[in-house]
């Protein structure tokens, strides 16, 4: 028979779906970004990052 679900199972649950910014209050969802990196010389290379994106630093990312 189904028991009803523990406070830890549905911690869990929740982290699957994606998390929540705790100072902003909205979902983070994370994007790839390319960064570039420069190096001692004139090289500029770009390196992928995942970053999660909030209400807190989505302009930095989206204008
Ligand atoms: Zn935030």
């Amino acid at each position: 028979m189904a028991r009803p679900q523990g406070f830890g199972a549905k911690i869990a649950h929740r982290e699957k779906s994606g998390k929540t910014c705790p100072v902003c209050d909205e979902q983070i969802s994370y994007i790839k970004h390319y960064a570039s990196v420069k190096n001692a010389g004139e090289n500029v290379k770009y390196k992928q990052k995942i970053v999660g994106i909030c209400g807190c630093n989505k302009k930095e990312y989206f204008g």
